[in-house]
């Protein structure tokens, strides 16, 4: 299989490459992942079984059209594909480490958010959120695609894995767009499942990776950063400063996270289910 991988990162890089060491790596929630080395050049790739061929796709389309967004550093997508049984994605190494610049992050996230679709809301194809499968049918009203390819999407999954909540759905859906009365959102370019696990510093150049990318509120990148513990007070106020929030984000930032916990219980179950109910038993308030 590495060899393999090495013949299309020769291929696609249009110089030879041979896997000289093989250095297995830790942190990923999803997928296997390994730096491959030469004597002058590595590179990082993901695995996963063959079946997960669409998902790494997806990543690299994703990568890739963030990269050419030219406005916050991504890891450059090589080449993806299947090699012997498995599935795999190959990109840029980079060499995580140094200062951390929030107040840099948040500038160049925010510089990414200003790229807007002119289709509307979701994106070209599906792709995945965690291994979770995430629909991203262009539809022109966000409301309307925040409720069936989010949240709806969700709360269907969750039931079918025994999640239940005192609260109906109907009641769940109408207490939604009262939070979007007077607020508008533009189709931003949104990195989609920006936690601190998926942000770096490279000598103090902020990277993110990992996307679930799709065009929606800017806010939902947002407020998944503050989902679990939050960035430091700077990254905010200085995202705040260089690309005002709307006062009503703040309602808005649990119905957004929402989607996380309720993904959080279709992979991992546990506790999650009860933090899901209490989300909601907020939201419904
Ligand atoms: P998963 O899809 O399994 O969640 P990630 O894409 O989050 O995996 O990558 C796993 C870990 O590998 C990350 O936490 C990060 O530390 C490291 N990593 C990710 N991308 C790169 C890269 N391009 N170069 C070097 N290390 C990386």
């Amino acid at each position: 299989m590495w060899a393999e991988i090495a013949e299309q990162i020769s291929q696609a890089t249009k110089e030879k490459f041979s896997v000289e060491h093989r250095q297995p790596l830790g942190g990923g929630s999803i997928n296997q992942a390994v730096c491959l080395i030469d004597r002058d050049r590595k590179f990082f790739v993901k695995t996963n079984a063959a079946a997960k061929v669409a998902m790494f796709e997806a990543e690299a389309i994703g990568l890739q059209q963030m990269y050419d967004t030219q406005t916050i550093r991504i890891p450059r997508p090589i080449c993806w594909g299947v090699a012997g049984n498995s599935a795999y994605i190959a990109m840029e190494w980079i060499a995580f480490g140094g200062q951390q610049d929030w107040d840099l992050l948040a500038r160049k996230l925010a510089a990414m958010h200003r790229i807007t679709s002119t289709q509307g809301f979701g994106w070209q194809q599906q792709n995945t959120i965690g291994s979770t499968p995430q629909i991203n049918t262009w539809t022109s009203d966000w409301v309307a695609f925040w409720l069936e390819h989010r949240l709806g999407y969700q709360l269907q999954l969750a039931k079918r894995r025994g999640f239940s909540c005192r609260i109906p759905d109907r009641q769940i859906f109408d207490a939604v767009p009262p939070l979007f009365e007077n607020y508008q959102p533009q189709p931003s370019m949104v990195h989609g499942d920006l936690w601190g696990g998926n942000v770096a510093f490279a000598q103090g150049e902020p990277v993110i990776f990992d996307p679930a990318l799709y065009f929606g509120d800017r806010e939902v990148d947002l407020a998944m950063t503050e989902l679990f513990g939050g960035f430091p007070s700077q990254f905010y106020q200085s995202y705040d400063r260089a690309f005002p929030l709307d006062a009503g984000y703040k309602q808005r930032k649990t119905l957004y996270n929402l989607y996380h916990i309720l993904n959080h219980f279709n992979l991992f179950g546990g506790g999650y289910g009860q933090q899901a109910s209490q989300t909601i038993e907020q939201i419904c308030r």
